[in-house]
């Protein structure tokens, strides 16, 4: 999924290739890269990386509204938590 860019109205999708999206990766694996897409930094082919804020009310709100997204975040962070509390078990 994508929005338009605010500046030039290009495809605006949300990046999982900046450095700290790399970092969660190399974290947690895939789920790191599902949640690094779900909450990433939302980056234009053409302008590079754009700020939330720079985006219309309406748009934000729909991001905000967006169930998919809301519910993918919420599914992953869950796993991600099972996930550290299993490895801790382990360290045990
Ligand atoms: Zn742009």
């Amino acid at each position: 999924m994508g929005y338009a860019c605010p500046r030039c109205g290009g495809r605006v999708e949300r990046g999982s290739s900046g450095g700290g999206a790399l970092g969660v990766a190399a974290l947690f694996g895939v789920v790191g890269v599902l949640v690094a897409g779900a909450v990433g930094p939302l980056r234009c082919e053409r302008c590079g990386r754009i700020r939330r804020a720079e985006f219309a009310p309406s748009v934000r709100a729909e991001m905000v509204r967006n169930p998919v997204v809301l519910g993918a975040s919420a599914v992953a962070l869950v796993v991600v938590a099972v996930l550290v509390l299993v490895k801790l078990a382990e360290m045990r």
